[in-house]
């Protein structure tokens, strides 16, 4: 592990704004399916090109190029971590900036209220920011999983270097994560009708919480994986694998059912005509079981690969702990949102579908 010397800061530096900067050129012309948003408050939809999942595969090739030809190799990502870390903040904190003085303006120009300095630093003073014809907020999900994946892969890389192999909950760990993150890319769309994109604007805490906290706290369990070369047993691993399998059913599913019915009020669910309350809320599929599934399914998905970090720390288990904080906070700000947009319809539709998260508990 490289200390924060200057040379280190300014590799690092290099590295980040290369990574992010090649991102956003290739988000800007890789060609990618178009797709509409939800209907804004202005009455239009924003259009949005979405080839996240063909740059995932370019970033793949190089890194597969790279590894192969020993050209460059993921391990360096480890070795510079903490300068990494130093500038991902660094980066967030002048982004947030930047964001904050040019959406005041917009808003003063267009006439609309501009909002409190806290409040429009932290939460964004624009719902949908773009730079360059490129929409920031569904942009940033790009660097965010694929640098998450980068971060997951170095430890892996080092342990190739090390052990001259991969063990099995090293393998395991890489092959949910991996899965993971393309079948979240192969569903961009899904992306459109998620809470974020339709409802809060773009400052600080999406930002921030899109680089650096998710590549670099969501790939905390890395490091006890490196650690921890107990082997795991059969049963374990096929555990795991039934976890990590359901949950994704469960996450890709209910996101997918919404994703339909938003696009299509008629598209069938599991065989049948859809059946909604007042023609605007889903109770057919998983939102018939509970209104939150998607939340439980991916903190299946966490909790699997969570596991195979093993028992010797709690250190990697605060990742899925703090999706089981962030999940309940976010499901009752959503539904207190969810009240104020539905009102009565909202109400029925909690009696028909009383669980939030888990059928019969919660
Ligand atoms: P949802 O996908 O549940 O979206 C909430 C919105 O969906 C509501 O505001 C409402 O918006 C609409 N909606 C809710 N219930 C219904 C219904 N029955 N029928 C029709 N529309 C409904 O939540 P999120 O956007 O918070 O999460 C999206 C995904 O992102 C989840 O799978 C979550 O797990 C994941 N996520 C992951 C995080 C991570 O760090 N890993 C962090 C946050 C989210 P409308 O106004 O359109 O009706």
């Amino acid at each position: 592990m490289q200390s924060l010397t200057v040379e280190n800061l300014g590799l690092a530096t290099a590295l980040w704004l290369g990574f992010v900067g090649v991102l956003f050129v290739l988000r800007k012309f890789v060609p990618g399916p178009v797709r509409q948003g939800q209907l804004l408050k202005d009455g239009t939809r924003k259009a949005y090109k979405l080839n996240a999942f063909y740059i995932l595969l370019l970033v793949c090739a190089v890194i597969a190029g790279g590894q192969a030809t020993h050209l460059f190799s993921l391990s360096t990502v480890h070795r510079l971590f903490w300068p990494l870390l130093v500038v991902g903040n660094v980066f967030a904190f002048v982004v947030t900036g930047w964001l904050f003085v040019r959406g005041r303006r917009i808003n003063r120009e267009r006439g609309l209220p501009v909002g409190g300095v806290l409040h429009d630093l932290f939460f964004g003073a624009e719902l949908n920011p773009d730079l360059w014809g490129v929409d920031l907020k569904m942009f940033f999900y790009v660097p965010s999983l694929i640098g998450l994946m980068v971060m997951n892969l170095s430890f892996a890389a080092v342990q190739w270097e090390t052990l001259g192999h991969l063990t099995t909950r090293m393998m395991l760990y890489q092959a949910f994560f991996t899965i993971y993150v393309f079948n979240y890319f192969q569903f961009e769309y899904g992306m459109l009708h998620t809470w974020d994109v339709i409802a809060e604007n773009f400052g600080w805490m999406l930002a921030w919480g899109d680089l650096p906290f998710v590549p670099f706290f969501y790939s905390i369990g890395g490091w006890f994986v490196l650690r921890n070369q107990e082997p795991m047993q059969g049963y374990e691993v096929a555990a795991l694998c039934v976890l990590f399998v359901v949950g994704l059913w469960l996450f890709r599913g209910a996101n997918e059912q919404k994703h339909r019915y938003k696009e299509n009020p008629s598209a069938p669910i599991w065989g049948k005509t859809p059946e909604t309350v007042g023609g605007k809320l889903l109770i057919s599929g998983f939102w018939g079981i509970g209104r939150k599934l998607n939340y439980t399914g991916e903190l299946m998905v966490y909790f699997s690969w969570t596991i195979c970090t093993g028992s010797e720390s709690i250190v990697p288990y605060l990742l899925p702990l703090w999706l089981v904080c962030l999940f309940s906070h976010r499901a009752w700000r959503d539904e207190q949102r969810c009240h104020a947009k539905y009102g009565a319809l909202w109400e029925q539709y909690c009696q028909r579908a009383r669980f939030r998260m888990i059928p019969f508990i919660y």
